[in-house]
């Protein structure tokens, strides 16, 4: 097999990997891609069911509340650093377990409700909307996605009020855009009760400062002498785990906690799992699905924001005894 063969053969490996064995249906955004444009996907634009409509409307105005007495953006951005306290008032107003469902102690809203309250919180600092994405949205998401009933009992009450904090942690130095290729290692120790893992994760939001994170390993293939990605629920207790960068230096959202670590032979229990042994690609790719889509609302709240000032500089600042917005290269 020549080289591009070898190539070929491995993103046709990593294509299953992804798909699993099942059929995958056609959306809207892949349709796209196809050629087919079907609007009934899409229009009439999906409403919020009046009764959520109204518990969302309750949130957003106790969220307001709540960010405009204690949330100070330029603070956070000057320190670089999120206060405890203002993580804790997001965990009573339901933020940090918001599409959690209610017998884990979330609040069952859809992704579409949530995405109106990172909307609202995007609209004020990217700080703190990026951190609430890395705890909710990839924190814990692969629990909530991937996680057995046992798992999400044991992880999730805590990790939904704030008490706790979820991370996720993919990327490594040799895995940034190019996901799959994950170094980190994690070995079935001999009577297969845990495995071992060894490797470096770097720029994990959230790292130093959370209690669980979905760690991405590459598992032997049974049968093989292949390798696949497995996720795994780490805590940063277990021997082995070390802090190497808390706070990575930013140029912007310089109050998330950006991290570097280190598993050095970390005893990980067999239990801790998320998901499928080897489809950890999948679980890992599904995640930030769901994150992109947070991910975008806040980028809109922010972009809301921005307009709203602009539109209120140009209609104050005067020059030449006209405010800005009266110049034609402005309006
Ligand atoms: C603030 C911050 C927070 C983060 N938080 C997390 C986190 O919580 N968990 C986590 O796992 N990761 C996190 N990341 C990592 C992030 O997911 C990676 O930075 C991202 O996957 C890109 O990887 P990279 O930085 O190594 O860039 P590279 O992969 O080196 O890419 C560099 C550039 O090359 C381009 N490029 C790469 N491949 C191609 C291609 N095939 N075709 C065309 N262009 C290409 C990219 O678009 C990019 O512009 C975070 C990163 C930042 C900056």
């Amino acid at each position: 097999m020549n080289k591009l063969d070898a190539e070929r053969q491995k993103e046709i490996q990593q294509a299953e990997e992804l798909l699993f064995a099942g059929p995958q249906a056609l959306g809207f955004a892949k349709g796209l891609f196809a050629g087919h444009f079907v609007s009934d996907w899409v229009m009439p634009y999906p409403r919020i069911p009046a009764d959520q409509q109204d518990e969302l409307d309750d949130t957003l105005t106790e969220l307001r509340k709540f960010l405009d007495e204690h949330l100070d953006a330029a603070e956070i951005d000057r320190k670089a650093d999120i206060p405890r306290s203002v993580i804790d008032g997001l965990g009573r107003v339901g933020v940090l377990g918001m599409t959690a469902p209610k017998e884990y102690g979330g609040r069952g809203f859809s992704q579409m409700a949530n995405c109106k309250v990172l909307e609202e919180i995007g609209r004020r600092c990217a700080s703190t909307s990026v951190f609430v994405n890395a705890h909710h949205s990839i924190g814990i998401r692969a629990l909530l996605l991937f996680g057995t009933h046992e798992q999400k009992q044991k992880w999730l009450p805590k990790l939904v009020t704030g008490e706790q904090l979820g991370s996720f942690a993919l990327t490594e130095k040799e895995a940034g855009s190019d996901a799959a290729n994950v170094q980190m290692q994690a070995r079935p120790s001999e009577d297969g009760s845990h495995f071992i893992l060894n490797g470096e994760k770097r720029y994990i939001t959230n790292a130093a400062i959370a209690h669980e994170l979905t760690v991405m390993a590459r598992t032997p293939v049974p049968g093989s002498d292949k390798t696949a990605v497995t996720a795994f629920l780490v805590t940063p207790d277990m021997p082995g785990f070390e802090m190497l960068e808390e706070r990575m230096p930013k140029m912007g959202i310089r109050g998330t906690a950006t991290g570097r670590f280190a598993l050095r032979d970390v005893k990980v229990p067999k239990e801790n799992i998320l998901g499928p042994q080897g489809k950890g690609l999948k679980v890992a790719l599904t995640v930030l699905d769901f994150g992109r889509t947070t991910f975008g609302a806040c980028c809109t709240g922010a972009a809301k924001t921005c307009l709203e000032l602009a539109v209120q500089h140009a209609n104050t600042r005067k020059q030449f005894n006209k405010t800005l917005g009266n110049f034609h290269l402005v309006k």
